[in-house]
């Protein structure tokens, strides 16, 4: 089975992390990608940020429609408070996963060219990028230069090796010792959250054409984003410790991967 994991803040969740994620389905034959929103993003600590609990509703709402698309909660608060984490660390979600997957399973991780820009910042990030092959969404103006400088250290090849590459667009796969990194072209969504999150107020109307008609009415609905900035008392500050979406439960039955049926 070739399983994903796309995580991210998806504060909100947008048309383009869709377009990614169906792209990334067809070019690596996914049977399912696991979207898993951060509850405390470590690189996110000091900003106001949706409570876990609308970012995954929105998830749910958006991922209805593909049944390979499955609304994670491996960084619910649950899980990341009982692990003793001060935030949700990638490497301890890929770890969890891994442990219950064959060994002829291969797992992705997708993420977008500007957060794998920041990869070497990560948590772990050489014993990250062995456990799983990478799939990068190129966004336009990066080059091939640009991913493996990215890289840590101990896996970045010469600066006299990666000189060649400076004018070439990222496309194809770069396998080095220790890492494999797919790049995914053909997905040009300028769509993000921030433009999101600062258009609610004004084309509210119009926010359909960025997050799909469910998520739309989900965030008029509940007054979401209003003002530019996510509901303060939902921040993740206030939320510690008070929110239970996972039934007691520690490990979600999703780490199981659903039968294809599903
Ligand atoms: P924000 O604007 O709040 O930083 P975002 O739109 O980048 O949010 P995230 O939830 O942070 O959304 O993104 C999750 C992952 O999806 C990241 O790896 C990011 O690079 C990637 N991503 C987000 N939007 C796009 C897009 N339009 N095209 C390609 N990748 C994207």
């Amino acid at each position: 089975m070739n399983i994903a994991i796309f995580g991210g803040t998806f504060d909100p969740v947008h048309l383009g992390h869709l377009a990614v994620a169906r792209a990334a389905a067809e070019k690596f034959a996914l049977d399912f990608i696991y979207f898993v929103p951060a509850y405390i993003p470590p690189h996110k600590q000091k900003q106001p940020i949706t409570s876990f609990g609308h970012r995954y509703t929105m998830l749910a709402l958006a991922t209805a429609g593909d049944a390979r698309f499955v609304p994670s909660l491996l960084e619910s608060p649950d899980v990341i408070q009982s692990s003793g984490a001060d935030a949700s660390y990638t490497i301890d979600t890929v770890r969890r996963i891994r442990q219950r997957l064959k060994k002829k399973d291969r797992l992705f991780f997708i993420l977008g060219m500007d957060a794998f820009a920041d990869i070497s910042k990560w948590r772990n990030p050489v014993d990250l990028l062995r456990e799983c092959e990478f799939i990068v969404a190129n966004r336009p103006g990066h080059s091939l230069a640009d991913v493996a400088r990215a890289l840590p250290k101990e896996l970045r090849p010469p600066a006299d090796a990666i000189r060649p590459f400076l004018k070439k667009e990222a496309q194809g796969t770069l396998v080095i010792e220790g890492a494999t990194i797919h790049l995914l072209q053909d997905v040009e969504e300028s769509v993000s959250s921030t433009k999101i999150r600062q258009a609610v107020g004004k084309q509210s109307d119009t926010l359909g054409d960025l997050v799909g008609e469910a998520v739309a009415d989900y965030i008029r609905k509940l007054h979401l984003y209003k003002a530019g900035e996510p509901v303060e008392e939902d921040s993740h500050k206030e939320q510690r410790g008070g929110l239970h979406l996972v039934s007691g439960s520690k490990q979600p039955s999703e780490l199981r991967p659903p039968a294809k049926s599903e």
